[in-house]
C-alpha cells in the first residue's frame, strides 16, 4: 500500500512526499503530497476500480512513462480500511475530503488546504481479520515500508521524502541536485566515498546505464544493496543481477555481493514491466544484449579505476587475515575537509606474535591468521568442561604434508586421512565460541578508536534489536547518531580481525532471518559468522608445526564430523581402497 500510494504521488509530480505510519502501518498509513491534487469529480472518480487517468489512448499502454496505470489501489485501499481522500487541484486553497469504510463512501465535504493530496489508511484490514492476521510485526512492517520508501528516494533525489513512524522520524531526505547526495543521505557518506559514478550508452541497442556502483572492497554478505532500476521503476531481475555479478567477477570473493544504485533506460517497446507487478521481474526482448551491455558497462568502468586489484591477489596467502586497511568498506571518510572517522582498531602487537620457541621456526606471516585461535588454544579453561581427559586422536595421527595448501594429509594406522584446514579451524572456531559463550566468559577488549560503522535503515534497526544479544558475545556497540553506530570494543578472539566489517554482515543476517527465530538460532549463526571470520582460509601454506598445532586444536573441541556449514572437516581413505586403486587386491 505504501509503495502504491507514494507511487501515486509521484506520479502526481509532486517534489515532497510525507510517509506517516502508525504500529509498523496497521494502525495507519497516512501519505501527503504536494503534486498536482484533484479536483471534486476525479477525487470521486479516483476510487472507482479501473479508473485511471494515466491512459487516454491504446498507445499509452506500450509507452507507460508512469508507475501506476491499472486504477485499481485506491479502489483495493479504500475497501479494506477506514479511508480519507483529500485532494485540492488549485491554488484556492479550497479542497475535497471523502471519508470511505469498507468500499462505501461514508461523507464528503469541503475542506481547507493547499494543493495536493493526503491519503489515509486506518485499521488494515480491519473488516478482514483472515488478512489481517497476515500482518507481521510492527517493526518487520515498518522495515518493509522503510524500504519502499528508500528505494524511490534512490530513484528521485529531486524529491524530498520524510519517513514518520508512530511520531518520530525515521527517515528525512530533503531534495538533493544529484544521486550521489541522495545515497550519501540514505547509505552514509563513507560509502558513497567507496563509490564511482558510471554513464554508458548503447546508441545502436537505444540503452542508457548510469549510477553509482562501488569498488571491488565495498562488499556485503548479501545482495541487499544492489538497487536496480528500469525506466525509473525499481526492479529485482534475475537477467540484471547476474549481469552485474558477471561485471564484477574476478574481484569479488565468492558470496559477497557489491553495492550498486543502478538506473537503466530502455526503449519502453523493448521491455516488457508487467509479467510480475509485485514480483519486480521484467521480461527483455533482447535479453542477452541487457546482459552484456550491463557486465561490460560495469567492467569497463571496474578497469579504468586505480584501485582494482584482481581478488585473488588480495586474497593471497600472505594477507588471508583480513587486512584492515584493504577489505573493510568503511575506510576514512577522505573529502577534504570533512571529520575523518577511523573505523579501524588498531592491532596490539602482542596479537600476531606467535609463542616464541625456541626450536620452532620463524613465525612467518601466513600464521597470523591463526594466532588468535592458536592463543586460545593455551588457554585452559577454554576447553569443553565435560570432555574426560584430552583426547589424542588428531593429536596422535602421523602427519605427511600439504596438499594444494588446503588439505592436511595424515595417516591414521593403516588409513590415510584428508582433512580440510579452513573447515577444520571453522569448526575449531565454532566450537570455542559457543563453549565460552555459554560460559558466558567472552573477553573483551576495547577498541583505542571506536570504528564507526554506518548502516541502512534496515541494518540499523537490526542492529538496534540485537545490541544486547551482541554484548553478551563480547561486542560494544553503541547508537552513534542517526543510522551510525560505535564499535568500542570486541571479542579477544577476533582482536585484529575486520569486526567493523562482520558487525555490517551481522546486521544483514540479522535483518534477513527475519523476527520470528529464537534467539538461540542467530547467536548460532553469529557464532558461525565469527569463526568465519577468523579462520585461516583454504590456500594457505602451512608449516609442519602450524599443521600440528592445528590438529591439536581439533582434539580439543567437542568434534563434529562437519563444519559449522556443513562441509565435512575430513576424509578417511582406506588402505584396501588405495590398493584396488593400483589394482593390488
Ligand atoms: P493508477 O495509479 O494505476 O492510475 P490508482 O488507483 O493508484 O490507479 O489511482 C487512481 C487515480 O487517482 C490516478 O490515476 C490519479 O489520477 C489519481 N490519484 C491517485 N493518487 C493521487 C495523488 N497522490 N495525486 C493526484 N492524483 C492522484
Ligand atoms: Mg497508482
Amino acid at each position: 500500500m505504501v509503495k502504491e500510494l507514494v507511487e501515486n504521488s509521484i506520479d502526481a509530480g509532486a517534489d515532497e512526499i510525507l510517509v506517516e505510519l502508525e504500529a509498523g502501518g496497521r494502525k495507519l498509513i497516512r501519505i501527503g503530497d504536494n503534486g498536482c491534487g484533484m479536483d471534486r469529480q476525479d477525487a470521486f472518480l479516483s476510487l472507482e476500480r479501473h479508473a485511471t487517468s494515466k491512459i487516454s489512448q491504446a498507445e499509452d499502454l506500450f509507452a507507460l512513462k508512469t508507475l501506476g496505470f491499472r486504477g485499481e489501489a485506491l479502489a483495493s485501499i479504500a475497501s479494506v480500511s477506514r479511508f480519507r481522500l483529500r485532494s485540492c487541484a488549485t491554488e484556492d486553497g479550497l479542497g475535497q475530503e471523502i471519508l470511505v469504510e469498507g468500499g462505501k463512501v461514508r461523507k464528503a465535504q469541503e475542506v481547507g488546504m493547499a494543493r495536493g493530496t493526503l491519503i489515509e489508511a486506518r485499521n488494515l484490514f480491519y473488516n478482514l481479520p483472515a488478512r489481517r492476521k497476515f500482518l507481521r510485526r510492527e517493526q518487520t512492517e515498518l522495515g518493509h515500508c522503510a524500504d519502499v520508501v528508500t528505494k524511490q528516494a534512490l530513484a528521485h533525489p529531486e524529491i524530498s521524502f520524510r519517513l514518520l513512524h508512530n511520531g518520530r522520524p525515521m527517515l528525512e531526505l530533503r531534495r538533493e541536485k544529484s544521486l550521489a547526495e541522495r545515497v550519501s543521505a540514505l547509505l552514509g557518506r563513507s560509502l558513497l566515498a567507496e563509490m564511482l559514478s558510471l554513464d554508458q550508452c548503447d546508441e545502436v541497442a537505444a540503452m542508457r546505464l548510469h549510477g553509482l556502483i562501488g569498488q571491488p572492497a565495498l562488499n556485503r554478505s548479501a545482495s541487499s544493496h544492489i538497487y536496480t532500476f528500469i525506466n525509473g521503476r525499481y526492479i529485482r531481475d534475475r537477467v540484471v543481477q547476474h549481469s552485474i555479478m558477471h561485471g564484477y567477477r574476478h574481484l569479488l570473493l565468492k558470496g559477497r555481493f557489491p553495492v550498486v544504485v543502478l538506473f537503466l533506460e530502455i526503449a519502453a517497446d523493448k521491455v516488457d514491466v508487467n509479467v510480475h507487478p509485485t514480483k519486480h521481474e521484467v521480461r527483455f526482448r533482447e535479453q542477452s544484449l541487457v546482459h552484456d551491455f550491463i557486465s561490460a558497462s560495469l567492467q569497463q568502468k571496474l578497469k579504468s579505476a586505480s584501485w582494482v586489484q584482481p581478488a585473488d591477489q588480495k586474497c593471497s596467502p600472505a594477507e588471508a587475515r583480513p587486512d584492515l586497511g584493504e577489505v573493510s568498506g568503511l575506510r576514512e571518510t577522505r573529502a577534504a575537509g570533512e571529520q575523518a572517522v577511523s573505523v579501524h582498531e588498531p592491532e596490539p602487537p602482542t596479537y600476531h606474535r606467535l609463542p616464541e620457541k625456541e626450536d620452532g621456526p620463524a613465525p612467518r606471516a601466513t600464521m597470523q591468521a591463526v594466532e588468535p585461535i592458536l592463543q586460545m588454544g593455551s588457554v585452559p579453561e577454554s576447553l569443553p568442561v565435560d570432555q574426560p581427559g584430552k583426547r589424542r586422536f588428531f593429536s596422535g595421527l602421523r602427519y605427511l604434508g600439504q596438499y594444494h595448501n588446503s588439505y592436511l594429509l595424515c595417516q591414521d594406522a593403516d588409513d590415510l586421512l584428508l582433512i580440510d584446514q579452513h573447515a577444520a579451524h571453522e569448526r575449531i572456531g565454532y566450537e570455542r565460541l559457543k563453549e565460552s559463550f555459554r560460559k558466558e566468559k567472552v573477553v573483551q577488549q576495547s577498541l583505542l578508536f571506536p570504528a564507526v560503522l554506518e548502516l541502512d535503515f534496515r541494518s540499523a534497526q537490526a542492529l538496534e534489536e540485537h545490541l544486547q544479544d551482541l554484548a553478551l558475545l563480547g561486542f560494544d556497540v553503541e547508537p552513534f547518531g542517526g543510522k551510525s553506530y560505535a564499535l568500542k570494543a570486541v571479542p579477544q578472539l577476533l582482536a585484529g580481525t575486520d569486526s567493523a566489517q562482520l558487525i555490517i554482515d551481522i546486521a544483514l543476517e540479522l535483518e534477513q532471518t527475519g523476527s520470528g527465530d529464537a534467539l538461540e538460532e542467530k547467536l548460532d549463526e553469529v557464532l558461525i559468522l565469527m569463526a568465519c571470520h577468523s579462520v585461516i582460509r583454504a590456500n594457505q601454506a602451512l608449516d609442519p608445526r602450524e599443521a600440528r598445532a592445528l590438529l591439536e586444536q581439533l582434539d580439543g573441541v567437542d568434534f563434529n564430523a562437519n563444519c559449522p556449514h556443513g562441509r565435512p572437516v575430513t576424509h578417511r581413505l582406506h588402505l584396501s581402497e588405495i590398493e584396488r586403486m593400483f589394482k593390488r587386491q
